[in-house]
Order: structure tokens, then sequence, then C-alpha cells
């Protein structure tokens, strides 16, 4: 992705830069090529020449662009199990990934790691977004995902003849499983997706208190893996599966929904971070039943809701690392919502804002490997950069509306927000 080149200035506003410290009231970054050259109160602004960009944030807030750290680009309005792999054709499922990529930017996504992918789109997409062929958030991939034979994504009766083509790669035994991550390691892909655990979405043989691959399995996941640089993740609830995924040496959890003190030790041991997307079983409870979600699998998203809101703020409390992602692209829980998620942690898990926002931004990009390159606002990196109306810290919410997003610049470009709608860089005069 190319960087802009000359200079911007990002005034008027509260600058929280991401790192966790308290924001500055009075605020200015400045951008040179691309890159953050300042961050700071705006009386210590260094000089810049007289054709610098100008953006006024108009006493509201200058922050990192957010990072997605559980993104699905190629799940859509996503009503059954069943519609994750065998709904559409991989033409359309790409166009979509494309479409979705695009909305993440326009909410304020610089960034963003995802959770699974069906087919290879997500590699393919990322080369597109990097090749500036299509908007979207810097992307780490993944590819199809990885998970024992009759275990939650394993949903098709044999009768049927129909496979999983789409979006698993089905395993039993070490030996397979090994298989599965070369094929993945061909796909080009960052993550390795697995399912070391079952979800309240399958009552009846995975829930989540069943183990949907084995520790052999798992760990010949994560050899394979490391061998050739990649990284292995996994959907884990139950706590015998996340012990499993700590021992077996996983790079990040998903969910970490039942940490039992033991499995919270081991975590912290190793640093491993957590994306619990919690406001993804809020919804479930709040608008699977009137989308036909039944009676016991409304039952186990109360259970790991709970469970979930409870493992994180034991970790947050312990000084573990997690990120904010939501699972976003279930037909309870659309694409455009990801901010969400934000105003989930604050107002029901009980997270402050500036700690929600460090975890949204920072950890973020920490989770992508990247934290070097963008995530706080920190002279020598890519300008990632969100500009909101308002006071984030006041009312967090304000990042779940788009007309409250003036810019949301990527590597120093004005790429999205109401001030490109105005007319790009003419709408930023000069300070
Ligand atoms: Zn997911």
């Amino acid at each position: 992705m190319k960087t802009a080149t000359g200079w911007m200035i990002i005034h008027n506003g509260q600058l929280v830069d991401g790192t966790g410290a308290q924001p500055l009231r009075d605020g200015a970054v400045v951008v040179r090529d691309g890159r953050v050259a300042y961050a700071g109160p705006a009386s210590r602004v260094p000089e810049t020449p007289p054709d610098a960009t100008s953006i006024d944030a108009r006493g509201g807030t200058i922050m990192p662009g957010l990072v997605e750290a559980h993104f699905h680009p190629t799940y859509f309005n996503v009503a059954n199990l069943e519609d994750l792999d065998i709904k559409y054709p991989v033409e359309y499922v790409t166009l979509l990934a494309a479409a979705n990529a695009k909305l993440a930017l326009e909410c304020g996504y610089t960034s963003a790691r995802s959770g699974g992918s069906l087919f290879n789109i997500d590699h393919w997409l990322k080369k597109a977004i990097e090749n500036e062929i299509a908007p979207g958030p810097r992307l780490s991939t993944s590819g199809r995902e990885i998970c024992g034979v009759g275990g939650l994504m394993d949903w098709n009766p044999d009768f049927r003849r129909i496979g999983m083509e789409g979006l698993v790669l089905l395993v039993n035994g070490p030996n397979e499983a090994r298989a599965a991550v070369r094929k993945l390691v061909k796909d080009g892909v960052e993550w390795i997706k697995t399912y070391p655990t079952g979800d309240a979405a399958a009552p009846d043989t995975n829930d989540h208190h069943t183990l949907c691959m084995t520790f052999e399995e798992m760990h010949a996941c994560v050899a394979t893996a490391h061998n050739h640089g990649l990284k292995v993740t996994g959907h884990c609830r139950a706590t015998e599966g996340i012990k499993n995924a700590l021992r077996a040496g996983y790079d990040a959890l998903e969910h970490g929904t039942f940490m039992d003190d033991e499995a919270l030790e081991m975590l912290l041991l190793r640093d491993v971070p957590v994306v619990p997307a919690l406001q993804f079983e809020w919804a479930s409870i709040e608008h699977g039943p009137a989308l036909g979600m039944g009676r016991k699998v409304v039952d186990g998203h109360k259970e790991t809701l709970e469970g979930g809101a409870e493992s994180a703020r034991r970790i947050l409390k312990a000084g573990g690392r997690l990120g904010m992602g939501g699972d976003y692209g279930f037909a309870w829980n659309p694409h455009g919502d990801y901010a969400k998620e934000l105003s989930f942690f604050v107002k029901y898990v009980g997270f402050s804002p500036l700690e929600t926002i460090t975890c949204a931004t920072k950890t973020g990009a920490e989770i992508m490997g990247r934290a070097d390159e963008f995530g706080t606002l920190e002279p020598g990196k890519l300008a990632d950069v969100l500009v909101v109306d308002g006071d984030v810290l006041a009312d967090i919410g304000i990042l779940e509306d788009r007309a409250r997003l003036l810019a949301i610049v990527q590597g120093g470009v004005l790429k999205a927000g109401t001030l490109s709608l105005a007319g790009g860089r003419s709408a930023a005069g000069r300070p």
C-alpha cells in the first residue's frame, strides 16, 4: 500500500495516542510522507511547509485507526451454520468480501486480522488491498479453518455427500492436521485458524464444553505452522480446550471463554492475546430468537457471554492482552457494526473507554505482529489515523456512528470519512 507524499497536520482535538496514556487536551499530529512525524501538544507543533494539508478535528478526537482483531470478510448475513459453507459460490463470496473490507475501512478500521476465510479469498483480498485495487484495512490473513471430523464445523451429514469445500479443512489425527496446515502454507496465509472446542451454536453434539480436536492434532498444527513462520489461533471456549491450545503453543486464543485459575496462569506466562468477541454473544441472545434461534442455543450464548465477560475482566486485571474483534457477518451481528464491540466492553464488561481503545489499537497491532508499524500515534509509525467529531472517552458509542467519523487516514492518505466525501484534499484547507 502506497503512503502519501508531503505533509499533513491534524489539529484541534484531544489526542488519544493508543499507548494507553491519558489524552492530551489540545493535541496535534503531523504527518510527513505517510508517517507520523510528531504527535503531542498543539503548542509545540514543529514548523511545516505552507502547502501542508490540514485536517480540523473540530474539538473532537485524534486517535489511531482501529484494528478489528477477529474479522471475517467472507462471512455475509450468516443465519445458519450451513450458510457459512454452501450458500454462495467463490465468485460471489469474493465480491462480498471486497465490499465488507471497504465497509470496515469506512467504519474507521485501518487494519484487521482475519478469524478464518472461505476458500482462499483473504489472501487475494489482502493482495488487492495492498496493490490499491480495492480499499480496505491492512489485512492479516487466515485461510480455510481446521476442525476435527465430527466437530463443530463438520455439520453436513455424510448422506448429503457435500463435504466442506468452502470453509473448512476436516482432519482426523495429527497426520491430516499436518497436511491441512501444509496446504494452507501453500495458500499463502498468515494465520491457521482451528477449532479446539465447540460452541453454543451446536448444543446437541458440539456445545461450548465439547472438544473438537485432540491435543495431538493441535500440536501438529502448531509445529507445522511455526516451522513455516505461520501463527496459530483457535476457537477456544471449553476450559480444557484453552489449556490444550496453550500447551500446544498457540499464538492467540479466540473467545477464551471458560478460564479457570490454571488456564489464566498459563495464558499470562506466555502472554498470549485473547479476542473475546462478546458483542456477538449479546447480539445472539437479543436478536437470535426473532431469526429462529432455538432456546437451547440462546441459553448457551447466555452462558458463554457470562463466562467470556468474566474471563475478559480477569485477563485485563491480571495484565494480560485483549484484542477487540467481533465475529461480524452474521444475520444478527452484521458487518458495519464493528465498533459495537467497543461500546459493549465499556457498558457491559466494565472496561474504561481508554482501556478499550488501547485494546482496539495497540493490542490489535501486536496481535497482527505489526506493532512496530502502526497501532499507536508515535513518530516513525505509519499515519493510520482516525479523526472523530466528539469525545470518544466521554461516549465511546460515537465510534459506531459513521457520520461522526471525520477522517480515516491510512498511510497519510485520506481514504474515508465525511471530510473525504466533501471533496478529499480540497476539504482540508491550510491551517
Ligand atoms: Zn469467527
